[in-house]
């Protein structure tokens, strides 16, 4: 045994004391990212070359016959009316900042798949997008028919952002530098290898999950879950970053985001593992043509079912009416959505169509 001196001996008594204060330090100054696996959600399948996969296999692709045309009439789209969209209540945001100290869990629909979310504490956005197109290029790419419901300024303090995937729609990169720049404490949620991207354009408070991690954000655990979809931004870049849907829960309240999705038989487990949940938002529009469409987004009845099978108490509507993405009329999708809940016997009070720009209580 080897002889220590009485100082040593001081300072060796005194390490744990340290290593505890050290542990306690780095925790307040930098919340460590520690993201947990748990059950059989994860990890996302990837192929041998890396590239992400879809557990039910490769989507079904359309045929040229189908794609052309349709590119066609997108190239067209200036010209389609908005009659049919959504309609817009006003919101200056007074209510929702004054509500990120009391939290009454709220959701207001700020257009397509974005979404300010507050439960828990915590004031949080969806796929956050104010742009006036989905494109990589504000002068062309599907046209936003409805303003965003919510000034980007009038919004809370915002304590995170979760991103689906990177489709334009989904992932706009001048939004989410306007939010880095509006509070470097905001902190991006994103599937694994989207990370890049963000910080390439100056986001940098960036975190990666995979499907089935999650991570304690405040008084909330945020889940990253699988969906049925695929990735890309560029032309070779096709699956290289993952798509995912959230979930958000809080001790009193269960959140669930789906992003863009086909309907799959993830939602039954991920219903089986987090549910039940106060409020799902299912995509329900951009499913025509539906040979295009139908393995990677939900139809109105398909997104009902989704929401039968996440056990979800309200089903909330979302990525329909907002930009001139496909071929469906503006009005069918929130009609069909409706009849959908009808004939699932579901209550019409937990159907939920907002307007943009609304704030409903969940
Ligand atoms: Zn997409
Ligand atoms: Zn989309």
């Amino acid at each position: 045994m080897t002889r220590r001196s009485p100082r040593h001996r001081a300072v060796l008594g005194l390490a744990p004391a340290l290593a505890v204060r050290a542990v306690i330090a780095f925790a307040v100054s930098a919340p460590a990212f520690a993201p947990v696996m748990a059950g059989e959600l994860g990890p996302a399948p990837r192929g041998e070359d890396g590239r992400f996969e879809n557990p039910a296999g490769p989507l079904v692709q359309a045929g040229p016959l189908v794609t052309l045309p349709f590119f066609m009439r997108r190239a067209g789209g200036a010209f389609r009316s908005d009659r049919d969209a959504p309609g817009v209540v006003a919101n200056d945001g007074a209510f929702l900042r004054e509500n990120a100290r009391h939290s009454r869990p709220t959701v207001t629909w700020i257009g397509h798949a974005t979404l300010l979310v507050q439960m828990g504490h915590v004031s949080f956005l969806t796929d956050p997008t104010w742009s006036s197109t989905a494109s990589p290029v504000p002068f062309a790419g599907p046209r936003r028919f409805v303003e965003p419901g919510l000034a980007l300024e009038d919004l809370p303090a915002i304590d995170f952002v979760l991103i689906s995937h990177n489709h334009y729609d989904h992932l706009d990169l001048g939004t989410l530098r306007r939010l880095a720049e509006r509070s470097s404490d905001t902190v991006f949620y994103v599937p694994l290898e989207n990370g890049a991207l963000l910080r390439g354009a100056g986001v940098e408070n960036v975190r990666e999950l995979d499907w089935g991690q999650s991570v304690r954000h405040g008084a909330v655990q945020v889940h990253c879950l699988p969906s049925q979809h695929w990735s890309r931004r560029g032309i070779f870049d096709g699956q290289r970053a993952l798509w995912a849907s959230w979930a958000v829960v809080a001790d009193d309240r269960r959140f669930y985001f789906a992003g863009d999705t086909g309907y799959f038989d993830g939602f039954a487990d991920i219903g089986g593992e987090l549910g039940p949940f106060d409020l799902a938002a299912l995509p329900i529009g951009a499913y025509e043509p539906v040979a295009m469409m139908r393995f990677s987004h939900l139809d109105p009845e398909e997104a009902v079912r989704a929401g039968v099978d996440l056990r979800a108490r309200r089903q909330l509507a979302i990525h329909f009416g907002t930009f001139d993405l496909s071929d469906e009329p503006l009005a069918e999708p929130p009609r069909r959505f409706r009849g959908a809940g009808r004939a699932a016997g579901i209550a019409t009070e937990d159907i939920w169509v907002l307007r943009i720009g609304e704030t409903r209580e969940f």
